[in-house]
């Protein structure tokens, strides 16, 4: 295809301001998907996405359009729409996506106006160069205020409210337009065509019938069917088993030029050896510099995943191990703990990520799992000097800490001007620092925080939308680490340390933990034959305390007489309860009690 005619591009919006639909639209509008095959969502192609109706993955689909009205009606193009996950937790994904694109549509829906991952997204498109056509959606709401919102908009991103396009995905309006706007507005790929061949990784996925397939951009030269291709990050090359484009299922070609987008496959069986950022070119004639902004994955949250059933652990390794070939960023070690067994500590992008993949073990592979509270990671400075990275809590060291860094994001929060106080006292309380507060509007407000990646990830959602009635938006990127006072809360039973329920908490929260766990467990223990004293400790030193009173649990008592089968059958009800018992130390814990206290935590 001549490169004149292509225009590569992305839809950007805050999560349900209505990309996915306006895409099906587009692919309808474009004759790419015939009617009788067409559903809701076309390109979120795994259950979990439709069924939340969110997009983790991006999907690039190519479709021909010809301009339909104006002067340059008759023009033929050849469009490119990549669709990006809208969510914090897949920032690099988007940003990938984004570097394969010279336009971007910013879809804003026009009840509900601009939104923090609008601006996200904005801000990560701005820092790509990329050509922004504003565009208000679902014009056909009752609700919709195109007039205030094209506003915001044009004051957001300069020029004037009435450029703003005005669509509505559902019912169709104003679609065909849009799409003559980006062969009109948006500029074609320009790349060296002679040059050594240089394409960009934006997205590999795992297929079980087809091993890897990787999605590219093709920046400079050609790569054609019978090329051998080489990574760049890595040097390895691999033969090439098929490249083509998707439109909207994959279709082969004979070779995919500059600015174009299609897709490879060569039988590696593992997305680790085609990572999403990376440089592909051809291993006969190499180009010498590859593209920039390739950065490897890295886990910013984890969590121990233990199977209820001791006995599925093979099976929790075996579906690890699958979702692995499709995800690069998961991570996952084995973990034995004296509270829950053996299983898994996990690494994973945020919150989001660590519930798709508990959400896909449990029901794709059908695992029965218990998590252990989310952490972030700690770069602790020793004494000696020496530094060790604590993924685990329980692995934080005991005494001769120096210095302790924690993660920290820049979070920014958008809300209407009469929750400005409350989404304040939240951010404060969590040990957050205002950066900034600016009025995107008479009534709404963007503020911006620094805060520590370990305050977010416990529960700050979901206060901040009940404090805002839900009307607050988050967003956050990481943003580097900062020293803070922070300790290891052991909880003892007995004397003994439950490593499932050791925290890193701030020195100034850890007696509310403490207390909080031990007056939990004291709840959930049943009475042992002994007294059992819970205990919250840092290091040697007890910061709260509980206690279990003894009973002498004998069952038999209860048997007046002699009745002998009576006696037998509630020795075996004993023996039976004592299966799903868990010993610490002398203290016999049924695994509910544990599974109870995380869950609630
Ligand atoms: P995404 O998260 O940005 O991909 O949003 P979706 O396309 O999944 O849409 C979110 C919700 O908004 C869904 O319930 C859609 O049916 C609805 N929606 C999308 N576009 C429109 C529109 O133009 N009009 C109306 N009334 N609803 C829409
Ligand atoms: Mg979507």
């Amino acid at each position: 295809t001549d490169p004149a005619r292509i225009r590569n591009f992305c839809i950007i919006a805050h999560i349900d301001h209505g990309k996915s639909t306006l895409a099906d639209r587009m692919l309808q509008l474009t004759e790419v998907v015939d009617p009788r095959q067409m559903r809701a969502q076309y390109l979120d192609r795994m259950d979990i996405e439709r069924e939340r109706g969110i997009t983790i993955k991006s999907q690039a689909v190519r479709m021909p359009w010809t301009i339909r009205a104006g002067e340059r009606a008759g023009e033929q193009a050849v469009l490119n729409m990549i669709d990006t996950p809208g969510h914090v937790d897949f920032t690099y994904e988007v940003s990938r996506s984004l570097a394969a694109c010279e336009g971007a549509v910013l879809l804003v829906d026009a009840a509900q106006g601009i939104e923090a991952q609008t601006l996200a997204n904005l801000y990560l498109a701005l820092e790509n160069d990329l050509h922004i056509i504003p565009v208000l959606n679902k014009i056909d709401l009752p609700a919709a205020q195109p007039e205030k919102y094209a506003e915001e908009l044009a004051h957001l991103i300069g020029g004037q409210p009435e450029d703003c396009l005005r669509v509505s995905g559902k019912t169709g309006e104003g679609v065909a337009h849009l799409l003559d706007e980006i062969v009109r507005q948006f500029t074609p790929p320009v790349g060296e065509a002679d040059a050594p061949a240089r394409a960009m990784i934006f997205d590999s996925v795992y297929d079980i019938y087809r091993g890897v397939v990787t999605y590219v951009r093709v920046i400079d030269g050609k790569i054609e069917a019978r090329d051998r291709i080489k990574m760049m990050s890595t040097g390895a090359a691999h033969e090439l088993l098929e490249i083509g484009v998707i439109s909207p299922e994959m279709v082969k070609s004979p070779g995919l030029g500059v600015g174009e987008v299609g897709y490879l496959i060569t039988g590696v069986k593992d997305v680790r050896q085609s990572r999403v950022g990376d440089t592909i070119t051809i291993n006969g004639r190499p180009a010498t510099e590859a593209l920039g902004g390739y950065k490897d994955p890295k886990p910013m949250v984890y969590s121990g995943l233990y199977p209820i059933d001791g006995s599925d652990y093979p099976a929790l390794r075996d579906a690890l191990d699958k979702l692995k070939l499709n995800d690069a960023a998961l991570t996952y070690e084995p973990e034995t703990s004296a509270a829950l067994g053996f299983g898994f500590r996990c690494g994973f992008l945020g919150l989001l990520h660590l519930e798709i993949i508990g959400e896909r073990l449990e029901r794709e592979f059908g695992l029965d799992l218990i998590s252990t509270a989310p952490n972030v990671v700690y770069r602790v400075i020793m004494d000696d000097g020496s530094e060790i990275t604590v993924t685990n809590p329980s692995e934080f060291p005991a005494g001769k800490v120096a210095e302790v860094y924690e993660p920290v994001v820049r979070a920014t929060v958008l809300t209407p001007n009469d929750y400005v106080g409350a989404v304040m006292e939240l951010c404060q309380g969590r040990r957050g620092s205002l950066l900034g507060m600016d009025y995107l509007s008479t009534d709404r407000v963007e503020l911006r925080y620094t805060l520590p990646l370990a305050e977010i990830i416990f529960d700050f959602f979901d206060q901040l939308k009940s404090r805002t009635k839900g009307y607050a938006s988050l967003d956050y990127e990481p943003s580097g680490e900062q020293k803070a006072d922070l300790v290891k809360v052991d909880i003892l039973l007995h004397g003994e340390p439950v490593d499932a329920f050791s925290a890193i908490v701030h020195k100034d929260k850890a007696y509310n933990y403490g207390v909080n766990i031990a007056s939990k467990l004291q709840k959930l223990i049943p009475r042992q034959q002994f007294e059992v004293p819970i205990q919250a400790a840092i290091g040697s030193r007890v910061i709260a305390r509980e206690t279990i009173r003894a009973i002498r649990k004998d069952v038999l008592a209860k048997c007046y007489g002699g009745d002998i089968t009576r006696k037998r059958k509630l020795l075996e009800k004993q023996k039976e309860g004592k299966k799903r018992m868990k010993m610490v130390g002398r203290v016999e814990v049924p695994q509910e009690a544990f599974i109870a206290a995380l869950s609630t935590s």
